[in-house]
């Protein structure tokens, strides 16, 4: 199976090739360096994404505190880690970069606050 990914490691974005099967690469192409090619084989095989959005803040409901998580989340579990924010509340105050939830779905990743609220800073 043939999947076209555009390399985000670097501003020059290089559309590159990945050819496989399962968690398998056979082959990569389009790729202008070492670290493209490394890239695309992890997205090829085990995709994954920074998650950002927002959560409620506890007895707000004008407000949205913006989150996001601390390393990538594996792609299958975005729909799930979107599920467990939805239903969380972000304590008031908040500072920047404050743990909300803490290793979200058992994923490595912990969901932090990308702003502060109710602060004096
Ligand atoms: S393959 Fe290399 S040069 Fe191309 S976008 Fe990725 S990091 Fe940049």
């Amino acid at each position: 199976m043939k999947k076209e990914i555009i390399c985000t490691v670097c501003p020059r974005g290089c559309h590159i090739t990945v050819d496989g099967e399962g968690e398998t690469v056979t082959s990569v192409t389009g790729n202008s360096c070492q670290r493209g090619f490394t890239y695309a084989s992890a997205e090829f095989a085990h995709p994954v994404r920074i998650l950002t959005t927002t959560v409620r803040l506890a007895g707000r409901t004008d407000t949205l505190l913006p989150v996001r998580s601390s390393r990538p989340v594996p792609k299958e579990k975005l729909f799930a880690c979107m599920e467990v924010i939805r239903s969380a509340e972000a304590p008031v105050p908040v500072r920047q970069h404050d743990v909300i939830i803490e290793n979200i779905l058992g994923t490595g990743a912990d969901i932090i606050a990308s702003a502060s609220f109710g602060t004096d800073d």
